[in-house]
């Protein structure tokens, strides 16, 4: 058999078919491409289909997380909060418990306070309660000669009471004004004499009223003082006159001072002079409520005690 000759063959292949030849490749080779692609973008869309499907997992996981924390939260603020009112509870009690040791070591303090405070130094004297005529207080010391009337005659007052003295009268000078202790210890004997004497003058009933029982029982004490002023002739009356009478009004409550018998009292004969101490706190109080002393009730009187020099 005869070899087919290619030259023979070459021109039965026409430019059309080269050109349907070349296309058709073009085609097959644009297909398998696609293909290709399409693969990809679907493996990716399957990816991307699982990442999405994770990450919703994740985000559905963190939010039970969130929720979990927030409930532990919550336990734990509650937690917290029962704690601080147990904290709150403790340490009301603990501050109840502190109050109670406070209140008894005080009530100890005063009643040591008390123990060596005489009570006789805020008893109310009168024609029913008569003082001891042995009654001496436990201190007494000499009044310095610069605050006495009369410079030679020595007086005395109690001891504890006696810079209470001190500070009226410096405060009295430095206010400008004369004021002298008159009269102020005085012994159940020296009253006596002086009782007497009135009795003499006067006759028994007025010498009662006048000079005996209340008045007398203040001075045996040691805490009380009769006052005096320049211009007076050495004298007691007309002191309720005086510039000295109405500063010791506005000021003897601030040294412990009070008067015993004011005008028209329904206890003594009106005495502007005699002044007795029963410490800073119940003259204050006596002061602001424009009370006397013989007004008051004994057991309200006798709180004052503990406090008596302070
Ligand atoms: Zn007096």
């Amino acid at each position: 058999m005869k070899h087919p000759d290619i030259k023979s063959l070459w021109p039965s292949i026409t430019p059309a078919a080269v050109v349907f030849l070349v296309l058709f490749g073009l085609l097959v080779y644009g297909f398998i491409k696609i293909s290709a692609l399409t693969e990809n973008v679907n493996s990716l869309t399957v990816e991307l289909a699982s990442t999405t499907t994770a990450l919703s997992q994740s985000t559905s996981e963190l939010a039970l997380n969130i929720t979990d924390l927030r409930s532990q939260t919550v336990g734990l603020s509650d937690t917290l909060s029962s704690t601080q009112q147990n904290i709150d509870a403790v340490s009301s009690k603990v501050g109840g418990v502190e109050q109670k040791v406070g209140t008894i070591s005080g009530t100890v303090g005063t009643l040591e306070k008390l123990s060596q405070i005489d009570p006789e130094l805020l008893k109310k004297y009168s024609k029913v309660y008569f003082m001891n005529e042995n009654y001496v207080p436990a201190h007494l010391a000499g009044i310095p000669a610069g605050y006495l009337y009369n410079e030679t005659k020595p007086e005395q007052f109690l001891t504890e009471a006696q810079p209470f003295l001190q500070s009226l009268l410096d405060a009295a000078k430095a206010g400008g004004v004369t004021l002298y202790v008159k009269s102020a210890y005085r012994s159940f004997g020296e009253q006596e004499s002086l009782k007497s004497q009135y009795t003499v003058v006067y006759g028994a009933g007025t010498a009662n009223s006048f000079s005996a029982d209340q008045g007398y029982s203040e001075h045996q004490l040691g805490t009380t003082a009769d006052f005096i002023t320049t211009g007076l002739g050495g004298q007691l009356d007309g002191f309720g006159d005086t510039a000295a009478y109405q500063w010791l009004l506005g000021n003897a409550y601030r040294y412990g001072f009070v008067l015993s018998y004011p005008k028209d009292n329904g206890f003594y004969i009106y005495e502007p002079w005699h002044w007795r101490f029963v410490g800073v706190k119940l003259a204050t109080y006596l002061h602001n409520n424009n009370m006397n002393f013989y007004e008051m009730d004994q057991r309200d009187i006798d709180a004052y005690l503990a406090d008596i020099f302070d």
